[in-house]
């Protein structure tokens, strides 16, 4: 764990977050608080229902909040109301978002799925397929650059969806079931790349997981029950 920076790059205060209303309303996060440092690798735990996807895209910037304060890189996003008008803008800038099932468009091959994610950022074509190629030989799939989607396996796929993530260099990563889909042996590969990168980009990884053969490599472990944080490990 890194710690030469003890500034959180991700603080949320007592965030609440309810769906619906009167007989159908879900409380789905209650007070919630937790800061997050640069360099560290966090793990979100909890039951089916706990409001583990909820508080990802809270911190992602997908889902509003009902109240609260959201604290992201050097900036106050959301208190009480998002403060920004370009959410869009702000996601592509600092979130890399890492999905159970690799989310790889299908028409597009390896080098393509990663090169987009730039251009959509306003980079140009040669310099976004020059990047995308560089990621994909750091998360060692450089040999897959040409493939197309359906032709990958599970672990090189998500390695893809990887690079796809750090493409533009985000600060925070979000990682819902990232190794879900992975066998051990991919799995602790998928972990111990998203944790050299924390520690080279100085990002944190805030991943959601059940996956008791990856909890050795975590900083710390959020505990999430009924939409409320019981204590840290
Ligand atoms: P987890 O990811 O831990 O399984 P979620 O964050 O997806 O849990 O959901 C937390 C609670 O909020 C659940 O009771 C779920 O049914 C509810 N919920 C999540 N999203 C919505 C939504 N868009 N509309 C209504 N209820 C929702
Ligand atoms: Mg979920």
């Amino acid at each position: 764990m890194q710690q030469v920076n003890s500034t959180p790059i991700v603080s949320v205060k007592n965030v609440f977050k309810h769906f619906g209303e009167g007989e159908t309303r879900v409380d789905a996060l209650k007070d919630v608080s937790l800061d997050i440092l640069p360099g560290e690798v966090v793990a979100l735990l909890g039951p089916s229902g706990s409001g583990k996807t909820t508080l990802l895209n809270v911190i992602g910037c997908i889902l509003e909040p009902s109240s609260g304060y959201v604290h992201l890189d050097n900036e106050v996003v959301y208190n009480n109301r998002w403060l920004r008008n370009d959410l869009r803008r702000l996601r592509l800038d600092k979130i890399g978002f890492i999905f159970q099932f690799h989310n790889l468009l299908p028409f597009l091959n390896a080098t393509d799925n990663v090169a987009l994610v730039l251009e959509l950022a306003g980079k140009d074509s040669t310099f976004a397929r020059n990047r995308a190629i560089e990621l994909l030989h750091y998360l060692e799939v450089g040999h897959r650059k040409a493939a197309m989607p359906a032709q990958l396996s599970g672990g090189e796929a998500q390695r893809v969806a990887i690079a796809r993530a750090l493409a533009n260099s985000p600060r925070i990563i979000l990682a819902d079931e990232p190794t879900a889909a992975l066998d051990s042996k991919r799995a602790g590969i998928v972990m111990d790349l998203l944790r050299k990168l924390a520690s080279e980009q100085n990002a944190c990884i805030i991943a959601v997981t059940h996956d008791e053969k990856i909890f050795d490599r975590f900083d710390q472990i959020f505990h999430l029950r009924d939409g409320r944080l019981d204590g840290q490990v």
